[in-house]
């Protein structure tokens, strides 16, 4: 049987297991990735390994989320990731060069590789043929010191692309109809693998629209095959020494298979607040639109704002929409300002802003109340673009160039018949991609060689190795479905100490008890007893760091959620399950210990344990966990697991 390109790919990589779906596989890492708001933490834990050099082929230090320099915080921040980027031989990219996965796709995204991310949006140079995967800081920190990465292995679907895309209908429209045929859930567990006879239709940019977006349908990541395309994208970004061929075997066997005819599509659009509630553009035609937004990693390329430019030549905007254009890079902010499509895009009434994440967080240009936005970015969820009730539409440049100049929403199409010469702009890459460097530092042009901290940030807290006798006090008592949004909220004003591990914890667990830290720090140890489904929510680790900072030695609950389980085997938190019983059992102030040996009993793979309550009473808990998983645990967390392995192997 022939092997897909994603397989191929693997192989290549692989260190640890086999290729079978479920099974867990580690994967050698090629190039890492991290941007500003978990760069930081990455950094602090790479220090703690006491490592001297990162070990990937590549790393690079993006600064784009937040950009705006409020305060120091965020210029320290900034300031002390050059130092660790310079310190530690990575690439650094300073605030207002451009969001990561654009600048990265310019510079280091090639084919074959394997890149590691922490930023959901990493699979987007699946366009080039890279295998990119988005992961926790920790899982980067680790990659980074040249540990492999390790993740179930996922089903791998044919997306097999017929036909050609007709005028006006874009690569965002074919992501789109992904969105709108398989949901947000779609792609959840499997890795989308384009192939079929429309790939070759497609420029690379226009790949990586698609790939970009794979992250909203849930997958793990998407990834298209390489040709002259993706040779031609090279050779104009003055790379075109990295090529190579890479494609599935003609016999490959996928789990399952999508058919998209391009020809079919037309101007889609995603309504509020959801990036699968997709209609055609016609459907919602005439609304009127305040606000316009083009750019984002999704499509904030140059060959995404050059139509942008050219529908908007010589015309007006709308009086009544503000439309503003923010590039993803700014490579393509100065190679379209050198074209003089900056100049003809401001005449025309656009607000040119800085090249950052910005208003896709709700950082600036955050809509009017009770108005609609629409934008070329990836999400729309409820309350993102900074105002609670928003109405954020996600479309393509061309559908958002035809609002901005109608002010209401309008098919392209329409629009063209409408206006005189307006024609569809097409994809139009430039012959060279040839803005400066000046604001990616190379590891050889390094200004600092020693870490640079302000006074908001702080030092990584280290676990000692698991001991055998592990007792002390219940803590605090919670309901089922806790979320990691409880543990650690993420407001701005709290997220803030993201590199302060002694501040944040603080604010652990202070929407449920605005007490527990200040008792936890005083009980120097204890448990969480939790009901069903603990930690659901996101993938933040400082739900599971700050409670091991102040302390908290096990969590007994009747369920895990999967992301923040696996967290509290990388920072030496034992997750043990309980039955509803001795949850019932177990109240807020009573004496745990855990009887059984718990090194021991972690290492050689015991699964149950017994729990000791107020010197009598005796309950049965169980710690399902794989080998790798109970030596991480064994270690203290995956940070010391890593520097035992290193210190091991050299
Ligand atoms: Fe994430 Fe938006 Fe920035 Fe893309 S532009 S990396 S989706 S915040």
């Amino acid at each position: 049987m022939g092997q897909t390109l994603t397989e191929k790919i693997l192989d290549d990589h692989l260190v640890e297991g086999e290729l079978e779906t479920g099974e867990e596989i580690g994967i050698e890492i090629d190039q890492v990735l991290t941007q500003d708001t978990t760069g930081t933490m990455v950094w602090l834990q790479f220090e703690a390994m006491g490592l001297d050099e990162v070990q990937t082929e590549i790393a690079a230090q993006y600064c784009d989320h937040q950009t705006y320099q409020f305060d120091f915080k965020n210029t320290d921040d900034h300031r002390f990731l050059r130092s660790a980027a310079g310190t530690y031989g990575a690439h650094f990219s300073r605030p207002g060069n451009g969001i990561c996965h654009n600048v990265h796709r310019e510079n280091f995204a090639a084919p074959g590789k394997t890149l590691l991310g922490s930023d959901s949006h990493t699979p987007t140079p699946g366009g080039l043929g890279e295998l990119a995967i988005g992961a926790g800081g920790i899982d980067v920190t680790v990659a980074m010191g040249g540990a492999p990465y390790y993740i179930e292995m996922p089903e791998i679907v044919n997306v097999r692309l017929e036909g050609e895309l007709p005028e006006w209908a874009t690569a965002k429209d074919v992501i789109l109809e992904m969105l709108r045929r398989l949901s947000v859930k779609g792609g959840v567990g499997k890795i989308l693998e384009y192939t079929g006879p429309g790939v070759e239709t497609l420029t690379a940019p226009e790949r990586m629209t698609i790939t970009n977006m794979g992250t909203e349908l849930g997958a793990t990541t998407s990834i298209f095959p390489t040709d002259e395309q993706t040779e031609d994208y090279l050779e104009r970004v003055g790379r075109g020494e990295e090529y190579v061929e890479l494609q599935p075997d003609d016999d490959a066997d996928y789990d399952d298979e999508i058919v998209v005819d391009l020809s079919d599509l037309e101007p889609l659009i995603a309504t509020p607040s959801m990036p699968d509630n997709v209609v055609p553009v016609s459907e919602v035609a005439g609304e009127s639109v305040e606000q316009v937004i083009v750019g984002s990693c999704t499509n904030g390329g140059y060959e995404d704002i050059l139509p942008v430019a050219k529908m908007l030549e010589g015309r007006e905007t709308a009086m009544e929409t503000e439309t503003i254009v923010a590039p993803g890079s700014k490579q393509a902010s100065e190679m379209l300002a050198r074209e003089g499509w900056v100049a003809e895009m401001m005449a025309a009434g656009v607000n040119f802003s800085e090249a950052t994440c910005g208003a896709c967080i709700g950082i600036g240009h955050v809509p009017a109340s009770d108005s609609v936005s629409l934008r070329t970015f990836n999400r729309n969820f409820e309350g993102r673009s900074g105002i609670e009730d928003d109405n954020v539409y996600l479309c393509s440049p061309e559908v958002a160039a035809a609002a901005a100049l109608k002010g209401e929403i309008v098919d392209p199409r329409d629009l063209a018949d409408e206006l005189e010469d307006l024609e569809d702009p097409g994809v139009e890459l430039p012959d060279e991609y040839d803005g400066s460097k000046t604001d990616l530092i190379t590891p050889d042009e390094a200004v600092d060689d020693e870490l640079i901290k302000g006074p908001n940030i702080g030092d990584v807290p280290l676990k000692d190795q698991l001991g055998d006798d592990v007792a002390g006090e219940a803590l605090l008592k919670m309901e089922d479905n806790i979320t990691t949004d409880h543990i650690i909220p993420a407001t701005q004003d709290i997220l803030m100490y993201r590199s302060n591990v002694p501040k944040l914890s603080e604010f652990t667990l202070s929407r449920v008890d605005d007490t527990f830290a200040e008792r936890a720090l005083e009980a120097d140890g204890g448990f969480l007893v939790a009901g069903e489904n603990y930690g659901q929510g996101s993938s933040r680790e400082h739900a599971a760091l700050c409670p091991m900072y102040l302390g908290i030695e096990g969590v007994l609950a009747q369920s895990f959620a999967r992301i923040h389980r696996a967290n509290l085997f990388n920072f030496g938190i034992v997750p043990l399950t309980i039955d509803e019983d001795t949850y019932a059992n177990i109240d807020q102030g009573d004496e745990i210990e855990i009887v059984d040996d718990v090194y021991d009993a972690v290492t050689s793979g015991q699964e149950e344990f017994t729990v000791r309550v107020n010197g009598d009473e005796e309950y049965t808990a169980t710690l399902d966990a794989s080998e790798r998983e109970r030596d991480i645990l064994a270690a203290g967390g995956k940070l010391a697991w890593t520097k035992a392995q290193a210190e091991g192997s050299g």
